[in-house]
């Protein structure tokens, strides 16, 4: 099991505590990860990727319990294990589009040892989303919010972490460009060893899921 969580909630102190349901995700699975805005869809991504703390229940990524790792073991499990698309993006802005792809493999020498030719890697995985050498070439200013979502991507995934954790990364993109981004990044997350969860409050991004998992009162 890539994933699993149990009895999870969170309680920021200021509203309703928030109660997710239990997770268990297996190596090739794809699952969506619906509900209305305010649901906690980010809550529990943030909780899954090891941002917010575990307050009540528990999260098992590849075994291990986060409560009983230290921050710096947390970290780098996050690191070597997991590959965030924030909604936000969180692109370096005066690095180019090839040196924030590359950023995830920085911080994990397991990711990067996936990786023979790094160059390669990622100019062939930007071509496979529709970004030419040129484009990864520039900064994330000089790009459109398509072409830098694609650059997250690559960040992402790139050395194989085991699972993809997206928050509503076809958030700015119309629905022709949403299905063809989700087609692609589904596309490029193909390996059996991989799990990808994708947050949307779009319906339409269903079908290409797995399973869909609901968040909150529907
Ligand atoms: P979603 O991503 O589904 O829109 P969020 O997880 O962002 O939902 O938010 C869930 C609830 O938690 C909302 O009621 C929101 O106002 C509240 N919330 C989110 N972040 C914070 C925070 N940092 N402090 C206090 N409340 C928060
Ligand atoms: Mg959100």
């Amino acid at each position: 099991m890539i994933l699993e969580t149990n009895a999870l909630s969170y309680d920021y102190g200021s509203g309703e505590k928030l109660q997710f349901p239990d997770l268990k995700v297996a190596a090739g699975e794809k699952i969506a990860l619906v509900g209305a805005s305010g649901s906690g869809k980010s809550t529990f991504l943030n909780l899954l990727s090891g941002v917010l703390p575990v307050q009540a229940g528990s999260i098992r990524l590849l075994g291990q319990s986060y409560k009983d790792l230290s921050p710096l073991q947390l970290d780098k499990i996050r690191a070597d294990h997991i590959g965030i698309i924030f909604q936000s993006l969180n692109l370096i802005p005066y690095l180019t589009g090839f040196e924030n792809a590359v950023l995830g493999l920085e911080f994990s020498r397991t990711r990067r040892a996936k990786i023979d030719d790094v160059t390669y890697k990622t100019t062939s995985l930007g071509h496979q989303l529709g970004l030419t050498s040129n484009i990864l070439n520039k900064r994330p200013n000089e790009l459109s919010v398509g072409q830098q979502q694609r650059i997250a991507v690559i960040r992402a995934i790139l050395g194989g972490p085991e699972l993809i954790l997206a928050d509503e990364p076809t958030s700015a993109l119309d629905p022709s460009a949403t299905e063809k981004f989700i087609s692609e990044l589904n596309s490029s997350v193909e390996s059996s060893s991989q799990a990808i969860i994708v947050i949307s409050h779009n319906p339409k991004i269903i079908p290409w899921f797995d399973r869909v998992i609901r968040i909150g009162r529907e």
